[in-house]
């Protein structure tokens, strides 16, 4: 199906937003990714209202890090504020709803490249 091509890290574009550590937002243990449910060895911390957005204290979710890409590489931190506030609405976004029935069928510890483009 879709190719997938390897890309700048989300997560270099959300610390660079925020100026937090990424080591911070780092857990480690068995744990599953509250998207795509997979366990995996570390999940990262993403926040539901991005900082910019006045999210600092705001809800946040444990995701693994091919979930925590996809989100930012399909949406800007004003889709996430506005739209995709919770993690009902992030899985039944349309595009997301497709890279989780995908990404669900991976080996969870497999580095996963996401795809900027549409499919
Ligand atoms: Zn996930
Ligand atoms: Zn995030």
């Amino acid at each position: 199906m879709t190719i997938y091509i390897t890309m700048h890290d989300a997560w270099e574009v959300e610390d660079a937003a925020n100026q937090e550590n990424l080591t911070n937002q780092l857990l480690c243990g068995r744990m599953n990714c509250e998207l795509c449910e997979r366990e995996v060895e570390r999940l990262t911390v993403h926040h539901l209202i991005p900082r910019q957005k006045n999210g600092h204290h705001g809800p946040k979710i444990n995701i693994c890090s091919a979930c925590h890409r996809q989100i930012h590489t399909l949406f800007d931190n004003t889709r996430l504020a506005q739209e995709l506030n919770t993690p009902e609405k992030l899985k039944s976004e349309p595009q997301m709803w497709n890279f989780l029935s995908w990404v669900k069928k991976q080996q969870p510890n497999k580095r996963i490249k996401v795809n900027r483009k549409r499919s």
